[in-house]
């Protein structure tokens, strides 16, 4: 096995409806077009186009959220992300998503976020630790939880892997909106609710609209996380920047004093390679932010953004940054580990995670 496949790795910017299998799209696509709710030959040529521009990308998560949208497809669609992120040896998965509203099929944000649960429970491939604490839930869950060893603590000797949610606030909603999601973040955070992350449409929305949300779930001690720089936006940048976000996702049109700002603050910038190539937002990889945050010894971590939409895969990254950066797999092995410092969830689950990864890099590698 390649070492970038069978390394130990940590996923931490991973959008749960970017990161669906194109085949399972198809196959959603295709009911809801016997159905006659959607043209499944207009669909098709969408979903498996690769190609796509920043804004042909939120025109493709418009259509994927109109194939998605009931509890059943959610939990159907967490349990294999799940399984893919396993399958590729990662151990700890920060996984995002927009809880979501849709009245016709009886959903809150709520019933969406449980509906993601049930999918982390419906895993069978591998032991899948998604609380922090022992709880009654976990009963559920056949009693698993974490062991400061890393292993599953019903005795079994499955693959494990640390799953932690984050609730997304998308840019097109309002400041209640926006706190409800935090509100529920609150609410949720002995089932592994982390923290909260801003996304979406990055032309869409004001920073004066989330702020107040995202003030209060800092002030409560959730951890942010912001889709910070992908479009030119200085103003928006600083502000940011000054809110003190626990990590930033991509940083492509940061300016000199961008950089020197965040550089100073020392905030960890969640990296997508294929993503910021594949949307045009970064021309080449040649001229790719990696390169000058990692030989400053910036902290950095490789991810996926959306694993489904660009084709992509963790392995896939690290593949890719060694080759196009020259980076030898040591300094891989190591990049990939120095992502434990970057996690939302606490000390324990470091720790565990820690130990995955050491008997990960002794058994495997
Ligand atoms: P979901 O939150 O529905 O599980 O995942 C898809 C959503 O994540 C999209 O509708 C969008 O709001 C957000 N998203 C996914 N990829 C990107 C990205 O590259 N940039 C931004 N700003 N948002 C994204």
């Amino acid at each position: 096995m390649d070492w970038w496949v069978s390394m130990p790795k940590i996923e931490l910017h991973a959008h749960l409806n970017g990161s669906i299998r194109d085949s399972t799209l198809l196959e959603l696509a295709r009911e809801l077009g016997d159905k006659g709710l959607v043209s499944f030959p207009d669909v098709e040529h969408v979903i498996v186009k690769h190609d796509r521009s920043l804004s042909e990308v939120f025109k493709l998560f418009d259509l994927i959220h109109i194939l998605t949208t009931d509890h059943e497809t959610v939990t159907r669609i967490t349990k294999e992300v799940i399984e893919d992120f396993a399958a590729e040896n990662v151990v700890y998965l920060e996984l995002r998503t927009t809880p979501k509203k849709n009245v016709s099929k009886g959903m809150n944000k709520r019933s969406y976020i449980e509906a993601v649960l049930e999918g982390l429970r419906a895993v069978t491939m591998v032991e899948v630790d998604f609380l922090s604490e022992p709880s009654i839930d976990s009963q559920a869950n056949g009693g698993i939880y974490a062991r400061s060893d890393g292993y599953a603590s019903n005795g079994t000797e499955k693959k494990k892997i640390f799953v932690r949610l984050l609730l997304s606030i998308d840019r097109r909603e309002s400041t209640e909106a926006a706190m409800e999601t935090v509100k529920l973040a609150l609410e949720m955070r002995h089932q592994g609710v982390v923290g909260i992350d801003l996304s979406g449409n990055p032309i869409i929305g004001e920073w004066l609209t989330f702020l107040p949300a995202l003030e209060f779930a800092k002030e409560q001690g959730l951890l942010i996380t912001l889709h910070c720089g992908e479009v030119p936006n200085p103003v928006e940048i600083h502000a940011m920047l000054h809110f003190l976000p626990a990590r930033i996702g991509h940083a492509c049109c940061f300016g000199e004093e961008e950089w020197a700002k965040l550089k100073s603050l020392k905030i960890p910038v969640e990296i997508c390679l294929t993503s910021n190539i594949r949307t045009e937002t970064i021309s080449s990889l040649d001229i790719h932010h990696f390169a000058d945050l990692y030989n400053s010894g910036h902290p950095i971590v490789l991810c996926t953004d959306d694993s489904g939409v660009f084709s992509t895969s963790v392995s896939g990254e690290y593949s890719l940054a060694a080759s196009a950066f020259g980076i030898q797999n040591r300094e891989m092995f190591q990049l990939a580990r120095s992502a434990i410092n970057f996690i939302f969830a606490g000390d324990k689950e470091s720790f565990s995670v820690f130990i995955l990864i050491v008997i990960g890099l002794n058994g495997g590698l």
